[in-house]
């Protein structure tokens, strides 16, 4: 379904990435590990568009990702919820909601907004407030929540466990499962929770100084 080859990606003088090869699987969940500074979110952002690689191929469906605006990659149904969440703290949940259905009409955003509220009853229930005087676990279920609102094929989850209380850490991993079992999205999800990471996924990579070091069933 999504297939990167020799993927290259740079900063500058800094290379990021070296020459990566990922194959995702329709209906998988597949986690990306390793330690800081190994690539990872430097792997979901070239899929998404918001960092054009220097080289290599990443294609979703059989059509070429790179260079594409982020926007487009978006409406092809590629959903990012980048690490540290940045909902839009100023403005209340329900239009951070709207804020992910942008590209959809009132319809698909309302059923949208329904839809997500259902998976999260906590946003349901906070519509109205501020998305900034959230819980960190609520934002995070919210960042989770905007994705989804356009039922995206493929979800790009980066660090959902960053920050937030084992007990909702827990939370957000088991709605995951139920998102990823009733609407059959496919989860690439980048963890430094490995053992998280590894009760949910059935494949995975392990990244290390932007090569890919390890993969297999978890
Ligand atoms: P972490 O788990 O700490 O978020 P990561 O695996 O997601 O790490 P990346 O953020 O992709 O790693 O970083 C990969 C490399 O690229 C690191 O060496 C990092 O310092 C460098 N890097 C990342 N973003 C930038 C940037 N905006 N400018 C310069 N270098 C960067």
């Amino acid at each position: 379904m999504l297939e990167i080859k020799s993927l290259v990606a740079a900063y500058g003088e800094i290379t990021a990435l070296h020459g990566l090869d990922l194959s995702i699987k329709k209906d998988s969940i597949v986690a990306i590990l390793g330690g800081n500074g190994a690539g990872k979110t430097t792997l979901l952002k070239c899929i998404s568009g918001l960092l054009k690689p220097k080289s290599g191929e990443i294609t979703f469906a059989e059509k070429s990702l790179v260079g594409k605006e982020p926007e487009k990659i978006v409406a092809l149904g590629l959903s990012h919820v980048p690490e540290g969440r940045l909902i839009f703290p100023s403005l209340t949940v329900r239009e951070n909601l709207i804020m992910g259905g942008y590209l959809g009409t009132r319809h698909q955003i309302n059923t949208g907004i329904e839809k997500v509220c259902a998976y999260f009853p906590i946003l349901a229930e906070k519509l109205d407030q501020q998305g900034g005087t959230l819980s960190g676990g609520e934002q995070q279920m919210l960042a989770i929540a905007r994705a989804l609102v356009l039922t995206p094929k493929i979800l790009l989850l980066d660090e959902p466990s960053m920050g937030v209380a084992p007990v909702i850490k827990d939370q957000i991993f088991e709605k995951l499962l139920a998102i990823h079992n009733q609407e059959k999205t496919t989860i690439v999800l980048v963890e430094q929770d490995a053992d998280l990471a590894l009760d949910v996924c059935q494949y995975a990579y392990v990244l290390e100084t932007g090569r890919s070091v390890l993969e297999g069933t978890s």
